[in-house]
């Protein structure tokens, strides 16, 4: 087996590594470092949760210790889609390169330029940016972009989804033709094909096998219903309901929780309604400023927020060890997604708990979940009776769940085939059979991603619908706008910087970075207080991009309504992720 000694890393890194606690290379780093350190591009198949990060700063240390940064033409690059994914690998970096003398500056939207630009001006070895504002400093020609001589595009996929292969392809042709080029990408769907054939030179191409089972800490359960009326009002307050349920039963043991939506109206609405019963909840989605995404993950990693609720992309590739339980309001559309969010607890061989919610318009997705963890998510009963409200209190709730809008139909409903066992007791739910979270660095197939290509013709990837509203951009510099509206970077990061600056650049990271997350104390769980009765009604928001008059008071400080657009039927059920909390 490889050993971090064979791989010919700077000594001061090794030391870093043995102090990070890690014995053996993962399979994409005993892959990847060897042809990154001879100088090739690398062209590395494999997801969050890998190692990939440190596949890609091991090599870029050991290289680029030797020499020196000059002002304003950084030495490599590294791009990431989100400013939180930007600030993670800027976190792995100061991990890694503690013993070696280097420079770096993080360059993320909603960040103040001035700040950025002074670490630019006295030169850095390497430059952590999301694509839009490392664009935008170009064009301020504060950047000169001839010096790099590594550059790494890491998590390209969602890049794609994020409508950024545009700027992406256009840094390529700022940076020199003699860079190498570590490309890292989790499927390699045809665009990001074409960019490879046309960007990397002969790359040494190191595939480790997606991760189609989830941790086998990871106890899974889904929790189906049918809404008792068809309108979405009625069917959102319920679901609301349902969640709340779950979560109470599961009050024993739920030290905090991450609940994710498919949509970041939902986010704010389900973050909104949480508070309102009296739980501790904060939403995490690309619309909030900077400064806001920043304390709430702070919080949350300190065991001081209690549930976080997200978008797939805020939360994505967030690496906060202890999380108990993850709650899916919506089943995600993409079933790698589903992956993904579960992942988020049951970390580092801990145990975790990740329930979802499921109503018959998920039927679709639900398909493609079960075909990639290969068996069917057991069936726990619902927690939340209908038409029983009144005695629906859950063990360890102090919350009862009477609503007049309670769904009148059972939740379970039939999933012949299946082989699911809905009646089961929730606690006693079988644990899905695992595989490790990555497999030996064989070639695989270019990983299948049917959801993905389903996605255009059904869900299209790109919030539209919800995306933000566009900056003052009249001090900005001419420029390709053909994507501007996935990149919330530029969309949002001027305009939040004034009197409410977040500290996210360089030598200034973000707080939340330099925190460890504290384990969570071993006391009771703290109650849940309802202190209301959610009576709201929820229209489709998304095809109105209005809040209906009759709303609910639970989430009547929920964002402000907008005015009604024409919404094109595609846009109008785009999922949440796009554009969110990106560059
Ligand atoms: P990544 O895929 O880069 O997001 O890494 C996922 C997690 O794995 C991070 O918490 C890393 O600190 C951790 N990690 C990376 N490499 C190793 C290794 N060789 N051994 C143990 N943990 C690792």
């Amino acid at each position: 087996m490889t050993s971090f000694s064979d791989l010919n890393l700077n000594p001061k890194v090794l030391k870093a590594v043995t102090e990070a606690g890690y014995e053996t290379p993962t399979p994409i780093q005993a892959g990847a470092i060897p042809p990154a350190l001879e100088g090739r591009d690398v062209l590395g198949i494999a997801q969050t949760g890998t190692g990939k990060t440190a596949s890609f700063t091991l090599p870029m240390i050991t290289i680029l210790a030797r020499g020196r940064a000059r002002a304003r033409m950084p030495r490599s690059l590294v791009l990431c889609p989100t400013r939180e994914l930007a600030a993670q690998v800027a976190e792995n970096f100061d991990t890694y390169a503690q013993h070696v003398k280097l420079t770096k500056a993080l360059l993320i939207g909603g960040v103040s330029f001035k700040e950025q630009d002074m670490l630019i001006d006295k030169g850095v070895d390497v430059l952590i940016a999301t694509p839009g504002r490392l664009l935008d400093h170009f064009e301020r020609g504060k950047l000169i972009l001839n010096d790099v001589k590594i550059m790494v595009v890491d998590e390209a996929d969602r890049m794609l989804d994020m409508g950024f292969i545009p700027d992406i392809e256009r840094i390529f042709g700022l940076v020199p033709f003699t860079r190498q080029t570590l490309f890292f990408s989790a499927t390699m769907a045809p665009e990001i094909e074409r960019i490879t054939n046309t960007f990397l030179s002969n790359p040494a191409r190191i595939e480790v096998a997606r991760q189609a089972t989830a941790s086998e800490t990871i106890e899974q359960r889904l929790i189906e219903f049918r809404p008792s009326r068809r309108d979405r009002e009625t069917a959102a307050s319920e679901k609301r309901e349902m969640l709340r349920a779950a979560i109470n039963a599961e009050a024993e043991r739920c030290t905090n929780a991450i609940i994710f939506c498919n949509r970041k109206v939902d986010v704010d609405i389900v973050a909104k309604s949480l508070k309102k019963h009296g739980y501790d909840a904060e939403p995490i989605h690309g619309d909030l400023d900077q400064s806001h995404r920043t304390r709430t993950l702070d919080g949350f990693r300190e065991g001081k927020l209690r549930f976080l609720i997200a978008s797939d992309v805020a939360a994505r590739g967030l690496d906060i060890p202890s999380v108990s339980h993850v709650f899916n309001y919506d089943l995600p559309s993409h079933a790698e997604d589903y992956i993904h969010r579960i992942g988020r607890t049951g970390r580092a061989g801990r145990s975790g708990v990740a329930i979802s919610l499921g109503v018959p318009s998920d039927d679709k997705y639900l398909g493609a979940i079960e075909a990639l963890i290969g068996g069917p998510i057991p069936r726990a009963d619902a927690p939340w009776a209908p038409n029983a409200a009144a005695a629906t209190t859950t063990p360890g709730s102090t919350a009862t769940a009477e609503d007049d809008s309670a769904p009148r139909s059972r939740s379970r409903r039939s999933r012949g085939g299946r082989g699911a066992k809905r009646d089961e007791p929730a606690a006693i739910a079988p644990r899905v059979e695992a595989s490790p979270a990555v497999a030996a660095v064989e070639p695989v197939e270019p990983a299948q991603r049917p959801a993905r290509t389903e996605r255009s013709e059904q869900t299209p990837r790109g919030e539209h619908s919800e995306r933000p509203e566009r900056e003052d951009r009249a001090d900005r510099p001419a420029r390709d706008h053909r994507h501007d509206r996935n990149r919330d970077d530029r969309n949002r990061g001027r305009g939040h910087d004034g009197g409410d600056r977040a500290m996210g650049m360089g030598d200034h990271l973000p707080d939340f970075i330099a925190k460890s997350f504290d384990e969570r104390r071993g006391g009771p769980p703290r109650p849940f207080v309802a202190e209301d009765e959610d009576s709201d009604t929820v229209t489709d928001v998304v095809e109105t991009q209005t809040q209906p008059a009759t709303i609910a008071e639970d989430i009547a400080d929920a964002p402000k309504p907008k005015r009604r657009r024409r919404v094109k039927k595609a846009e109008a059920v785009a999922p949440a992720e796009t554009a969110d909390a990106a560059a």
